[in-house]
């Protein structure tokens, strides 16, 4: 089997517009089908952009770089592609490189006829969501939100919060307070702070029985990660884009400056470098937090990878008002005990919307 062709169909992606403390998303962007075909007629999709930074961003060197390299290949040495894949990280985004990996492993479960998660191996068939804020407009208006998910059933949600300390710990309490003592809460702070003020938030949230502490200072500050976390109580968990990614993540855990590991399939370049985090993680016994994937097809890997590893308790819905669900059928959908359940089609198992791709079509860059 040889890989005859890989290119991107660029399509429009409007959405309401959002923001969280520290960035806007949707409006007009690009969304990118990626399109890995073989000489025996077997195709792997995938998407690329998502709604804060489109395709066009990524598209130019996917094609530049990899697709001479791709082109000729099995495209089930899926490993020895995507170690070559990644020494091209300095001039190919890893949501490009994540991209070609994902629709390969696309290939391999319609190849097998079954879906992902069964060729990484199957942990369990469902798994409970969170959902994750943009930034709102008042500490009330979080605590309303808060509260519609949980008469929704969901289980947990996490606040995206202003990223000013004070009024962070302000969001936090307010949603607190409306939840009550039984929901679970996270805080994101999104690199905010130095680390007076980490100390200062994290602090008020351990009060407030918060279950994480995400992202609270610059990925790049490991000497001060290690301070906090050996000040606090409460489990931080940061590397969502620790330089290196994989194989910077192991000085993160050697040097225990996170509680948590943490990546998805665009951030960290694919399905093939996430598991091998997922069981990094799993063999210091720590869990590995699956991020949203930012378009709905990232969002379907990160599902099978979440269902092929033991250690990742929770999938994220970002933002929590649906709004980055784009063109697929059916895309994944929490049901009413708060949980999403494992795909069960071959591949990647969830179906294009070609209409709405035919409709919207701009170019195809191959
Ligand atoms: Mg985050």
């Amino acid at each position: 089997m040889k890989v005859t062709d890989l290119s991107c169909t660029m399509i429009n992606w409007k959405s309401a517009p959002w923001n969280t403390g520290t960035g806007s998303f949707g409006g007009n962007r690009l969304l990118g089908i990626v399109k890995v075909s073989t000489d025996e007629g077997i195709e792997g999709h995938a998407f690329l952009g998502s709604s804060r930074q489109g395709a066009d961003a990524y598209v130019g060197p996917m094609i530049e770089f990899v697709k001479p390299f791709l082109v000729g290949r099995n495209p089930l040495d899926i490993g020895a592609i995507w170690e070559k894949l990644w020494k091209m990280n300095r001039n190919v985004s890893t949501n490009a490189i994540g991209a070609v990996d994902v629709a390969l492993w696309d290939i391999a479960g319609k190849v097998a006829g079954l879906p992902i998660h069964r060729l990484l191996g199957t942990c369990r068939d469902s798994v409970p969501a969170y959902a994750s804020s943009g930034l709102l407009p008042s500490p009330k208006a979080y605590g309303e939100e808060a509260l519609h998910f949980k008469d929704l059933g969901w289980p947990a949600y996490k606040i995206h919060p202003a990223a000013i300390p004070k009024d962070d710990i302000e969001i936090c309490k307010a949603v607190r307070e409306a939840v009550g003592d039984d929901m679970i809460l996270m805080l994101d702070s999104m690199w905010s702070y130095c680390y007076e003020d980490a100390v200062r938030v994290g602090r008020a949230i351990e009060e407030l029985d918060y279950y994480w502490y995400e992202d609270p200072l610059v990925e790049e500050d490991l000497y001060n990660y290690i301070k906090l976390r050996n000040k606090l109580d409460i489990p931080i968990m940061s590397v969502e884009y620790a330089p290196g990614r994989l194989y910077g993540m192991a000085q993160w855990v050697t040097q225990q400056a996170t509680d948590i590991l943490r990546g998805d399939v665009a951030v960290t370049g694919g399905i093939t470098p996430l598991i091998k985090i997922c069981h990094m993680a799993e063999a210091f016994r720590m869990k590995c937090e699956i991020h949203h994937g930012g378009n709905s097809l990232n969002n379907v890997a990160n599902l099978h990878v979440t269902m092929a590893v033991p250690n990742c308790e929770f999938y994220e819905v970002f933002p929590a008002s649906g709004a980055n669900k784009y063109a697929l059928v059916e895309d994944i959908e929490v049901d009413d005990n708060g949980l999403v359940y494992a795909p069960t089609e071959p591949g990647l198992g969830y179906e294009i919307d070609w209409e709405l791709a035919k409709r919207e079509k701009i170019e195809v860059v191959s």
